[in-house]
C-alpha cells in the first residue's frame, strides 16, 4: 500500500528533473522530486551534475583561473600589477559557496512552487508507482499517475585509465585539487578536457591533451576548430591529436602515460591524470527490469520527438536520452515533458540547440557547420567577422577569434552561426533567437546593434554573406 501519491513523481533533481518538477507543480499538478545526491558537505543537494560538479563549480574555477591570467595582461593597459599570487584552498572554497548558495536555491524554489522534496534513491517499478529508498535504507512506496525519469549521466570510464589511485581522477575530483599539478595529463581533448586543461593551465600546470581523434572537435565549424586549437595552442594546451593512450600507470614516481602517435610508441611522466573521455547514462538500478522500458545498446532510456518511452505516462529527459548532454537541452526537454503530462503540445526545437566551450576565447555554436551544411546538400553563403576589427574588442584587448554565419544561398535562411571570441557564450544567444525566428543573414543585417559592442560582429558578419560588411574588405561584391 503506497503512503503518498502524486499527479507527477520526477526521479533526479539535476537541469532536467528540477525544471520538470517546478513546471509541473506551476501547472496545478501535485508534484514531488526525488534526488539522492549528497554534495560535498555529504548533506542533500539538488541540482545535479550541473551543479554540483557540472557546469556551475568548472565555471567558477574558469573565472578565478582567467582572472588571474588576466592580471598578469593587464600591463598592456598600463597597469602594473607585481608578484600576483593565487589561493588554491580560497579558489576551492569560493566555487563550494556558489554551488552552495545555488544548490539551496533549488530547494526555495520547490517550496516556493509546492513541490515536494524526497531525499534518497527512486525507482520506477513495474505497476508504474516508484519505490522510495532514504539515505539510511528505509524503503516505501509512492503512488502516481505519471513519472518522469531524469537520472543524468556519470563520467565514462576507461580499462587503460583505472581511477584507482588519487593521481588518476574524473572531472569531480579534477574540480577539488588542492594544489597545482606541475605536469597534468588528461585524456581527451573534448569540451571537458578543454575547460578543465584551462583552468590548470592558467594556474601554471604544463598541460598535456591525449585525443584519439585526428580532427580536433569534429562536430565545431573546420575553420573555428582550426582557429581555436592555434590558439589554445598558444596558450600553452599541448594538444596531441590522433594518439592512442595504451596504459596509464600511477606510481611513486607519478602518472606513467605510454601512448602511440603516427606508429611510434611514447612514454610521458605527469603528476595527475583527468580521464575526460565522455559520459553515459546513469540508468543503473532506475528501473524495475519487468516495467517494459526500453534502453538502446548505450544504456540511453529510448524515447520519441516528445520524450515519452515506451509507456505512455512514462516520460526520460535530459542527459539519459539522445542528443547533446547539455544543462539548457536537459532543462527544456523537463518543462516539454511537465507541459506534455498537463496537456499541453509542447515541443523542443532540437533544430536550434546552442553549444558552447568555456575557453578563453570561448567557442559556441547554433545550428550547422559550413560543412555540415554542404553535406545536408544546402550551397551554402558565408560571412565572417573578426574580432580584431571590432572597436569594443580593440578596446578591452580581447580581439581573438571571429564570427561565422552561415545562410541557405537559395532562401538566405540562416542555418548556422559558429562564434569564437570574448563572450560568445552570451553572443551564441543572438544567433539562437534569430534561428528560432527564421530569421535570414538580411534580417540580422537590417537590425540596429548598439555601437561599440561585441554584437556588431554578428551584425557584420551577417552584412558581409551579402557581400556589404562595412568595416572590413569584402571579398564578395553585391550591390
Ligand atoms: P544531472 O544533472 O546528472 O542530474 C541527475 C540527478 O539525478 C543527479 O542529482 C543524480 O544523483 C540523480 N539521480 C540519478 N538517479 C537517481 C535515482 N535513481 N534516484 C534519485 N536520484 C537519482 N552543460 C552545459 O550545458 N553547460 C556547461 O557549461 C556544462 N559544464 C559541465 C561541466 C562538467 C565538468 C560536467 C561534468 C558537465 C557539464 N555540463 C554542462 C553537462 C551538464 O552538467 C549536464 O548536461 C546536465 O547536468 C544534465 O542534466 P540532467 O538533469 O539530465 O542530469
Ligand atoms: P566529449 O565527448 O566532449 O570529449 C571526449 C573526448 O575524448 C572526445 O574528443 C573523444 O574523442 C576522446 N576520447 C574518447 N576515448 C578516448 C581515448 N581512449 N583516448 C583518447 N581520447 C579519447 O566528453 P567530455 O569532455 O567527457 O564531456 C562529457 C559531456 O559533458 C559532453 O557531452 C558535454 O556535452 C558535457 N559538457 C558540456 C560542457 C559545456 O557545455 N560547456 C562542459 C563540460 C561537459
Amino acid at each position: 500500500m503506497a503512503e503518498k501519491s502524486y499527479e507527477v513523481v520526477v526521479i533526479g533533481g539535476g537541469p532536467a528533473g528540477y525544471a520538470a518538477a517546478i513546471r509541473s507543480a506551476q501547472l496545478g499538478l501535485k508534484t514531488a522530486c526525488i534526488d539522492k545526491t549528497l554534495g560535498k558537505s555529504g548533506k542533500p543537494s539538488l541540482g545535479g551534475t550541473c551543479l554540483n560538479w557540472g557546469c556551475i563549480p568548472s565555471k567558477a574555477l574558469l573565472d578565478a583561473s582567467h582572472k588571474f591570467e588576466e592580471v598578469n595582461q593587464l600591463v598592456d593597459f598600463g597597469i602594473s600589477v607585481e608578484n600576483a599570487s593565487i589561493d588554491i584552498e580560497a579558489m576551492i572554497s569560493r566555487k563550494d559557496e556558489v554551488v552552495q548558495q545555488l544548490t539551496s536555491g533549488i530547494g526555495s524554489l520547490f517550496k516556493a512552487n509546492g513541490v515536494d522534496s524526497f531525499e534518497g534513491m527512486g525507482r520506477l517499478l513495474a505497476d508504474g508507482n516508484v519505490e522510495f529508498t532514504t539515505h539510511d535504507a528505509q524503503v516505501s512506496q509512492i503512488e502516481t499517475n505519471n513519472v518522469i525519469l531524469a537520472p543524468g549521466s556519470v563520467p565514462s570510464s576507461i580499462d587503460i585509465a583505472p581511477l584507482s589511485s588519487p593521481q588518476v581522477v574524473d572531472s569531480t575530483e579534477a574540480l577539488n585539487f588542492g594544489d597545482v599539478p606541475n605536469r597534468l595529463g588528461i585524456l581527451g581533448a573534448g569540451v571537458i578536457g578543454l575547460e578543465l586543461g584551462s583552468v590548470w593551465n592558467r594556474l601554471g600546470s604544463e598541460t598535456i591533451l591525449f585525443e584519439a581523434l585526428e580532427q580536433f572537435l569534429p562536430s565545431v565549424d573546420h575553420r573555428i576548430s582550426r582557429d581555436a586549437k592555434r590558439i589554445l595552442s598558444k596558450q600553452g594546451l599541448d594538444i596531441r591529436l590522433g594518439t592512442t593512450v595504451v596504459s596509464v600507470t600511477a606510481s611513486d614516481n607519478g602518472v606513467e602515460v605510454v601512448y602511440e602517435a603516427k606508429g611510434e610508441k611514447n612514454t610521458v611522466i605527469v603528476d595527475r591524470m583527468i580521464v575526460a573521455v565522455g559520459r553515459k547514462p546513469n540508468t543503473y538500478d532506475l528501473i524495475a527490469t519487468d516495467c517494459g522500458i526500453e534502453t538502446d545498446e548505450r544504456g540511453f532510456i529510448t524515447v520519441n520527438e516528445f520524450c515519452q518511452t515506451s509507456l505512455e505516462n512514462v516520460y526520460a529527459v535530459g542527459d539519459a536520452v539522445r542528443g547533446p548532454m547539455l544543462a539548457h537541452k536537459a532543462a527544456e526537454e523537463g518543462i516539454m515533458a511537465a507541459e506534455r503530462i498537463f496537456g499541453k503540445k509542447s515541443l523542443v526545437n532540437y533544430s536550434n540547440v546552442p553549444a558552447v566551450i568555456y575557453t578563453h576565447p570561448e567557442i559556441a555554436w547554433v545550428g550547422l557547420s559550413e560543412e555540415q551544411a554542404k553535406g545536408e546538400g544546402f550551397e551554402a553563403e558565408v560571412g565572417t567577422f573578426s574580432f580584431g576589427a571590432s572597436g569594443r574588442a580593440l578596446a578591452a584587448n580581447d580581439r581573438e577569434g571571429l564570427v561565422k554565419i552561415i545562410s541557405d544561398s537559395s532562401s538566405d535562411r540562416v542555418l548556422g552561426v559558429h562564434i569564437l571570441g570574448p563572450q560568445a557564450s552570451e553572443l551564441i544567444g543572438q544567433a539562437v533567437m534569430a534561428m528560432e525566428f527564421g530569421a535570414t543573414s538580411e534580417d540580422i543585417g537590417l537590425t540596429m546593434f548598439a555601437h561599440p559592442s561585441l554584437s556588431e560582429a554578428l551584425h557584420e558578419a551577417a552584412l558581409g554573406v551579402g557581400g556589404h560588411a562595412i568595416h572590413m574588405a569584402n571579398r564578395k561584391k553585391k550591390k
